[in-house]
């Protein structure tokens, strides 16, 4: 019956299908599951007498007499004098001549509307109504009353009482979905229930109820068909099994400069031994900015290594590729590991020998750009693959550099901390490793909103900063999602603080439309400190690691979201150094409150937690490519608990095989369709 077309409804023709079909709902199971978008609660019926002016209220009353007049052209009103067991009063109608058909007068009628009062007489301007006793369901007044998305020819009152009937007509004919035992350990509605529930709910706890069941039932079916789909995929391929000997992986380690940190220890203990599992890893390794990613990654290409495979690092731009590969050469020198870097910009001599390598297997170690994914780039034995800035990735491409081996194991990184309901659902298939602590010794970057009056007070900062032997940031974010302007803003930039504000230090400027070489040029003058004060457009907000940067300056910082803003924000107070970030901006108190949230707190999961509430999940990914699934009814963060709950129980049905069972059986076949549907 679901999945029938809506012409099968009796009351569904082939004009109104079509109205449907503009909404979606091909199906009458589309029907049920198109939600009210609102719900009015007209439960409580009141007295004329008793109604405030303004108010919306529900009456129950007697249509006295009609009159009808036109007020102008085209505006025509009908006015029924109405009468309670209290008083009397006028309900009004505007343009609607069968009204007086419909409501005759002597009849009984629950009407809601907005009151107003003509002299001390209450006048209805009617909302909805409903006449008692002529087949009416009390559907439209007097309970709890369902708003759905609408469009044209298709009306509140028809969908309301087409859906009711289907509901009517479909009870006993809703099979349920999910297994007793789930149902009974989470106390959820039956499937039959929570669709009469979530439409036409009989009280408030009841509406409750029903979304958290169809919640449950939306967010188990994902996460079953993320689960499974992982679960076969690793059924179908034999991973690697790396090396148990760490050997080579804590004379690394005892290289470095510095211990790491706890949480460094334990997610790297998380990932070497998710590495010798024979099945593929898929991890993700979340850290906030300057939590020290690198070096974990580094530890775990080494253990690839270790045992004789390769491993390949993808960064998305040049110049974070540059300074990933510089930054692998100087710390595996003590190994005498041999680091390549192959960018679109790599010379052709070298890039040769590079892909030779690659081939046979005398390069163990690669890091780079989307070059990687080239056609002509093949390895030998590839074993591990890592990710940097995930999200600046499509799903095609991390498989693209995966599929240059035989199942190797994958390690995604991010920085854009993602609160963790959402990172479940965008990245429901991969394990999470989660670095919440900083090395020592950092100092929290202070923070302060400017106004562009105190413009000056900002210069007087970085000129004391530079003084003092450290480096700046000024960053002109994209005003439109477009290059060129952006390229222009920070060019104009940079020529005025070179000309007319510092003229004694050297001021240098990256942007998008530069070459890659020109781009890694300047940054490299800029890690050498041969630039004092660096003009950029965002390029600079993921990775770049410049420790001796102690100030960082953000134009317009209000159109920027609080999560790029941390980013930036922590290109800076990576020394030892105090270091500052200044936020001009002189807009609204809207914009002032949200930053403010940036001033006080350090914490890159708590602001993205803020950023989320504050901008939504759309805004705050980005509209593109954000992999955030759309649910019908579930919404992130708010149903995480509930998303947790699911993602629990779909592993348990995976691990214990419940799927096999035949009370599992329907829901099995939903998540299959779920797979098919999302191409997993
Ligand atoms: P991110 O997580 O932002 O990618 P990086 O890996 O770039 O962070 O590390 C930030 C800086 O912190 C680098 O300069 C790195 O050398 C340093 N660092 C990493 N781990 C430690 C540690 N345990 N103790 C001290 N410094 C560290
Ligand atoms: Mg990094």
């Amino acid at each position: 019956m679901f999945n029938r077309p809506v012409t099968a409804l009796k009351y569904v023709g082939p004009r109104k299908a079509s109205c449907l079909n503009k909404l979606g709902i091909l199906t009458v199971g589309d029907l049920l599951w198109h939600f009210p978008r609102r719900y009015e609660d007209r439960r409580q019926l009141k007295e004329l007498a008793a109604a405030a002016a303004g108010e919306i209220i529900t009456v129950q009353v007697t249509i006295r007499a009609w009159e009808e007049r036109e007020l102008r052209p085209n505006l025509r009103l009908f006015r029924a004098l109405i009468q309670d067991r209290q008083g009397t009063g006028y309900a009004l109608w505007f343009n609607q001549p069968y009204i007086k058909r419909q409501l005759r007068a002597g009849s009984e009628v629950i009407l809601t509307g907005k009151v107003n009062y003509r002299g001390y007489i209450p006048e209805l301007q009617v909302n909805d109504y409903e006449a008692i006793g002529q087949g009416d369901k009390g559907l439209h007044t007097g309970r709890i009353v369902p708003f759905y998305p609408l469009t044209t020819g298709i009306s509140q009152r028809w969908l309301r009482l087409v859906v009711y009937r289907t509901l009517e007509e479909m009870e006993g004919g809703i099979p349920e979905l999910l297994p007793p035992s789930l149902c009974q350990r989470y106390r959820l509605l039956n499937r039959y229930q929570a669709l009469k529930y979530i439409h036409f709910p009989p009280d408030p706890g009841a509406l409750h109820q029903a979304r958290r069941r169809l919640k449950y039932e939306e967010l188990l079916i994902w996460e079953l068909a993320l689960t499974l789909s992982r679960w076969q995929r690793e059924a179908a391929v034999r991973g690697i099994a790396h090396t148990p000997d760490n050997e080579l992986v804590h004379r690394f380690l005892a290289a470095l400069p510095f211990n790491l940190t706890g949480a460094q220890e334990r997610v790297l203990a998380e990932i070497l031994a998710d590495m010798e599992e024979p099945r593929p890893m898929a991890r993700l390794l979340q850290g906030d900015v300057g939590s020290g990613k690198t070096v974990v990654a580094a530890a775990a290409m080494v253990k690839s290594i270790a045992g004789g495979w390769q491993a390949a690092l993808m960064a998305p731009t040049e110049v974070l590729a540059e300074q990933h590969g510089q930054t692998l050469q100087k710390i595996l020198a003590p190994l005498e590991v041999p680091v390549a870097i192959l960018t679109g910009s790599t010379p052709r001599p070298e890039r040769e020998a590079i892909l030779a390598g690659l081939d046979t297997g005398a390069v163990p170690l690669v890091v780079g750009t989307h070059a990687l994914i080239q056609e002509n780039v093949s390895f030998k034995a590839l074993g591990l693959v890592v990710i940097d800035e995930q999200h600046r990735f499509g799903v095609g491409q991390r498989a693209a550099l995966q599929a240059k081996g035989q199942a190797p194991d994958l390690l995604v990184m991010t920085a854009t901390p993602i609160p963790r309901t959402l990172a479940l659902a965008v990245y429901g298939d991969l394990d999470v490793s989660l670095l919440d602590e900083l090395p020592p010794g950092r100092q929290p970057v202070s923070t302060h909103i400017l106004t562009e009056k105190q413009r000056s007070k900002a210069y007087r900062l970085i000129r004391r900063e530079i003084e003092n032997g450290h480096q700046a940031y000024v960053i002109c974010p994209l005003i439109e999602e477009s290059d060129s302007i952006a390229a222009e803003a920070a060019m104009a930039m940079a020529k005025k603080l070179q000309e007319e504000i510092f003229p004694q230090y050297t001021v240098g400027l990256v942007h998008g439309r530069l070459k890659a070489a020109e781009k890694e040029e300047v940054m490299k003058a800029f890690r050498e400190g041969k630039i004092a004060i660096l003009v950029a457009t965002t390029v600079v907000e993921v990775g770049v690691d410049v420790p001796n940067a102690t100030v960082i300056l953000i134009e317009g910082a209000e159109r920027l979201g609080l999560a790029q803003l941390h980013q930036l924000r922590g290109r800076v107070g990576r020394g030892a150094a105090a270091s500052y970030c200044l936020l001009i901006t002189n807009s609204s108190e809207a914009a002032r409150e949200r930053l403010a949230v940036l001033a006080s707190s350090q914490d890159g999961f708590a602001i993205a937690e803020a950023d989320l509430r504050l901008r939504g999940p759309g805004e705050f990914f980005g509209t593109r490519q954000h992999g955030l699934p759309e649910f019908r009814l579930a919404s992130l963060p708010g149903d995480g608990r509930i998303l947790e709950q699911a993602r629990q129980d779909a592993r348990m049905i995976c691990r214990e095989k419940l799927w096999q069972q035949p009370e599992y059986r329907d829901l099995y076949l939903a998540a299959r369709e779920k797979m098919s549907c999302l191409q997993l």
